[in-house]
This record gives C-alpha cells, sequence and structure tokens, in this order.
C-alpha cells in the first residue's frame, strides 16, 4: 500500500522557510508527480503557491517541471524528493514562519503526488524547543497524521508558544489555541465562544468530530478566517476586542468560521469537495455557504444572548442600508456572483461598487428573507434551520456533496414551491420587499430622519458628491466613483488626487468636513493630479437623504407575527413599558 511521510523542518525560522523532505512509498511510475494546489479551500482565487517553492531535488533520480505547479520526477516506487517553501504571508489562507511561530497553511506547504492523494499520510514536524502543537490533525507529540490529503490540508498547523484554553461541549473538547495578546478579557472572551459553539450545536444538533480547535492569531497583519472541518484559523487586530461593537466583530467572526463546519465543510455542492486543487471550481452557491453563513453568525449571538434583538435589528438594517447603497446590486444575482467569485470577488477593482454585489452581503440578507418566507408559509412549524438539517443529514453527514439543483429542492419540501424567490432574489436583481418579510416576524423597515449631532442644523438631505476616497500617503485620492453622480456626471476618476476644492487646499483628513459645510446643488471646483497633470472639474453637487435605516417592532402584533419572532430570534416578544 502507498504511503507518504513529510519531515519539515524549521531550524532558522528567522529565514522563513520550512525545509519538507517527503517520503513516499509505493508508487505505480514509471514517472511521479508531485503538486503543489494553486488554491486553498474556502478562499476562491487562485495563489499559486508553488512560487515560494525554491531548491527542488530529488535524490539521484531525474526531474522537470511540467506545468507551473507540477514536477515530474522520472521514477516509480519509492521515492524522496525535498523542498523549501518562503513562508512570509500571515494570513489564513497561507503559511507564515517566524522567530515566533510557525503557521502551516497545508495546500501552500504540503505537495501530493498526483493519483495517490487517497494514501494515509504522516507529518513530522520538527519544531524549536520550546514550542508546543495545535492543529485539528490527530497527533502523537510532534507526529501528526491523515487518512488522506484532503484531511492533512484541511487542517491547518500552528507551532509556538500560544496560550491554550479548552472547554468541553456535550462532552468533546474544544480548543482555543491564541498566538499573541489582545484587549480582551479571556475568561470572558472564552465563555462567548462557547456559548457560540453551543448554540450552534443546538441548531444543528450533531456534533461531527472528536475535538476541534480555534487557531486565533492576535496580528495586524490580516483578519478574517478560514473554514475547517474540525477547525479554524481567525485572525483579528491585537487592539479591537473594545470598545463593545468591536469585541462584537470578533464574536461573529468566531460565529461564523464555527458555522461553516457544517456549512460548506459538509453541507456543499459536490463542485467544493473532494477538490480539484490546480484550478477554479464553479458553484452558483456561494450565497448560500457564504452568505448563510453570515446570516447565522449574526443570528446566533442573539439567540445565545450575546446581543438583544433590538442590537441584531439594529445591526441587520445597517446592512440593508449598505446593500441598497451599491449601484452593482442592480447588474449582478447571487448566483452570477457565486460563479463568478473567482475573477470579481476576490479581485475587485474601481468598478466593482457599479457592476457588483459582495454574495456574502445579499446572500445574508436573502438568508433572512428565505427563513422568514418559510416560517411565514409554516406557521413557524417550519425553518431555514429545517432545511439546513435536511441538507446535513442527507448529504453533509453521509459524506457527500449535493448536485446544484438540491439546494432549492430541498427548501421546497420545507416551503412549497419556491420559483418567484428564486427567479426574482437569487437569480434575478429586482428590489428585495423588505417589509413584506420582515412583516411576517411583526417588524418594519423605516427610514428615519438623522438625529443631528451637538450643535449641528437638523438637515434633510446632505451634499452628495458619489466617491469612495482612500487617504494613502496623505493625499485624498478617487477610489471609485458611483454611476450616475455628480462626480461621475462631471468626469471624476478613480486614481484622481484631489488638491484643492474651490481654490483652497484640501487635506485628505478635510475632505468629508468640506463636504459637508456644503449644500446640495452647490457648485464645486475640484482641483486635481491626474496622471500627473492638473486639471480642474466643476462638480454639481447632488443630494442624500440624511436619513437612518431601523429596523422596528410593530406596535400590536398578531398572535402568528409573534411566534414567527420568538421562534426566530429564540427571545420572548416584549413590549416596551412606557416611563
Ligand atoms: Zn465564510
Amino acid at each position: 500500500m502507498s504511503q507518504v511521510r513529510y519531515t519539515v523542518t524549521m531550524d532558522d525560522p528567522n529565514s522563513h522557510l520550512f525545509h519538507v523532505k517527503m517520503e513516499v512509498r509505493g508508487a505505480p511510475g514509471p514517472s511521479t508527480d508531485f503538486v503543489l494546489p494553486a488554491w486553498t479551500p474556502g478562499s476562491y482565487k487562485l495563489r499559486d503557491f508553488a512560487k515560494n517553492v525554491q531548491d527542488f531535488s530529488a535524490g539521484r533520480q531525474t526531474w522537470r517541471k511540467v506545468d507551473k505547479s507540477r514536477w515530474r520526477v522520472s521514477a516509480g516506487g519509492d521515492v524522496t524528493v525535498e523542498y523549501d517553501v518562503w513562508a512570509f504571508e500571515l494570513s489564513v489562507q497561507t503559511s507564515h514562519l517566524d522567530a515566533d511561530h510557525a503557521f502551516i497553511n497545508g495546500a501552500s506547504v504540503f505537495m501530493y503526488v498526483d493519483g495517490l492523494k487517497d494514501a494515509p499520510l504522516t507529518v513530522d514536524l520538527r519544531i524549536p524547543k520550546g514550542w508546543k502543537i495545535a492543529t485539528g490533525l490527530d497527533r502523537r507529540g510532534r507526529l501528526l497524521s491523515a487518512p488522506n490529503y484532503d484531511l492533512l490540508v484541511d487542517c491547518p498547523i500552528e507551532a509556538g508558544t500560544f496560550t491554550l484554553r479548552t472547554f468541553k461541549v456535550r462532552g468533546v473538547p474544544h480548543h482555543l489555541a491564541i498566538h499573541g495578546e489582545g484587549n480582551y478579557d479571556e475568561d470572558r472572551m472564552v465563555g462567548d465562544v462557547r456559548k457560540i459553539v453551543e448554540t450552534e450545536i443546538q441548531i444543528l444538533r450533531h456534533v461531527p468530530y472528536d475535538h476541534y480547535t480555534f487557531l486565533l492569531h492576535n496580528t495586524t497583519e490580516r483578519g478574517g478566517g478560514l473554514e475547517h472541518l474540525n477547525s479554524t484559523a481567525l485572525q483579528y487586530p491585537p487592539g479591537s476586542y473594545k470598545p463593545r461593537e468591536k469585541y462584537e466583530n470578533f464574536l461573529e467572526l468566531v460565529a461564523h468560521e464555527f458555522f461553516h463546519l457544517w456549512n460548506v465543510k459538509r453541507i456543499h455542492p459536490d463542485m467544493l469537495g473532494p477538490f480539484d486543487y490546480e484550478r477554479e471550481v464553479y458553484t452558483t452557491l456561494l450565497w448560500v455557504m457564504e452568505g448563510f453563513t453570515s446570516y447565522y453568525d449574526t443570528l446566533v449571538p442573539c439567540r445565545a444572548k450575546l446581543w438583544t434583538p433590538e442590537k441584531y435589528f439594529k445591526k441587520m438594517a445597517d446592512r440593508i442600508q449598505k446593500f441598497e447603497d451599491k449601484p452593482g446590486r442592480k447588474r449582478q444575482s447571487l448566483s452570477e456572483s457565486s460563479f463568478d467569485t473567482w475573477i470579481k470577488l476576490y479581485q475587485p477593482n474601481e468598478n466593482s461598487q457599479n457592476c457588483q454585489m459582495s454574495y456574502y452581503e445579499k446572500g445574508e440578507l436573502v438568508g433572512m428573507c428565505l427563513d422568514l418566507e418559510i416560517r411565514h408559509r409554516t406557521a413557524n412549524a417550519r425553518s431555514l434551520d429545517d432545511v439546513m438539517r435536511l441538507l446535513y443529514g442527507e448529504y453533509g453527514k453521509q459524506g457527500k456533496g449535493f448536485p446544484e439543483g438540491e439546494f432549492k429542492k430541498t427548501c421546497e419540501r420545507v416551503a412549497g414551491n419556491l420559483d418567484r424567490f428564486f427567479a426574482d432574489l437569487v437569480d434575478g436583481t429586482v428590489e428585495v420587499p423588505w417589509n413584506k418579510y420582515l412583516g411576517y416576524a411583526g417588524a418594519k423597515l423605516e427610514r428615519e430622519p438623522k438625529r443631528p449631532e451637538d450643535g449641528e442644523p437638523a438637515r434633510k438631505a446632505k451634499a452628495w458628491i458619489g466617491i469612495g476616497t482612500s487617504k494613502a500617503g496623505g493625499v485624498l485620492t478617487v477610489a471609485n466613483v458611483v454611476e450616475g453622480s455628480p462626480a461621475w456626471k462631471a468626469g471624476l476618476s478613480a486614481k484622481d488626487e484631489v488638491i484643492a476644492l474651490d481654490g483652497a487646499k484640501l487635506s485628505a483628513d478635510d475632505f468629508e468636513k468640506r463636504l459637508d459645510d456644503c449644500d446640495p446643488g452647490d457648485k464645486l471646483r475640484v482641483t486635481l493630479f491626474r496622471s500627473g497633470y492638473l486639471r480642474d472639474l466643476e462638480v454639481t453637487l447632488g443630494a442624500k437623504e440624511n436619513v437612518t435605516w431601523v429596523i422596528r417592532k410593530a406596535k400590536s402584533p398578531t398572535p402568528a407575527q409573534k411566534r414567527i419572532y420568538e421562534g426566530w430570534l429564540w427571545s420572548k416578544w416584549e413590549t416596551k413599558k412606557k416611563s
């Protein structure tokens, strides 16, 4: 039987180089192809990890590269190769080695043998003295093992001097390996993570792992998370656990990545596992995989009582407003955006706002609408939770992906025909009738005049120019121009460096304030550099309604609305007492 053993050494962590020795037994031959993935599952972008490989050798055997990620050794049987990997990118999709720690994201370090991805593997991780290891892999000391390549690269490895916290839920250990420090109360944070774990298990009703590991990097390098089968990698800025609003973002990140252990790691269309690591894989369902996970990442902490239904409504109202503000929502549907993720979402440009929306953002909102629609049709007897449990029971738990069409069919088994819902909100770009869905739960989206800040006059509308900006290097640079906006009509362009307004010097930080001093309809002379040449443009400012979007509860709900509200948010409908 074939077997693969990796020995990973990191003798000089400051070089940021992992040395990998890969010993293969029983390769069928006559030649053996060694391949390093071009992407890592969960992050739909080609990263061509082979670009970080150097000093490849195959002992006495000859070898040659046959494509960008593939090395062909002219021998079969027992074959040993060695190579170095430069690991100097601390993100959840890449690997990193320095004097403080090692973070191995398997797809960027471990090659596989073409045709032998199902062979069992071991990793001998030779770490510096005093370091320890955290990973979702089974391990004995520094010896890690996986039954196949897919599992190996689905378990990132952290080695270093991290803080380890462990708690049990339903008898199963959950580890939190924390690299670096942050401005949190550690006990409280661990307690909150635990509540999220408990609540999500309550929703899916099954624990499919023997142990789960959160790898948390406190770092300013990057942010975000990446989901895995029985672990996740999370990155968060060390100073951003306070104030409360920022801490809530961290809790959403935890809830998001943990929910993925079901949704996308086990519940997924068949294109998303086992994977083709060499090229893009296409699905129209990332709005379910990512959008629904985002839906639950905000709903779950509410159900876990980490925030109130009022806070939940505030978050959703903000997200609806943000979504409605994006012109691209009228151009790109959820299914299109999912399919094109490889060339669009992960590679935004100056035009993205005008022609795209994010399947995370709209997927989350459509998830909410679908949940409320199901609850409405079934008098709250069924919900989106049932859809997730059905797909999990019939596919995820069995280790199978489902055909693309199966998702809609499963929703319809729970709710009845959903042709219109999918045509409008998933494959189409029609306006979302928010209040139709929110109304099922006795809630309503409203636009309220923004309260003026101290000393400010109350204004119905504010001057609007319609650009996104960046302030890098103290220069106000146009990042994007909203289609049809005053800036667009005046000929402003992305990359323009704005240096003066009405002849007076503009410092980057003053832009919002200077704009705020104007009224809708004012003419503004904008002086800018474009490709190194000075020019003036005149912009006639437009008007933007000065409103905040809020979701409020009805004063007197029907029993049906009340039932849906309570089933949805796991909270009693409470009427505010008059004070
Ligand atoms: Zn996600």
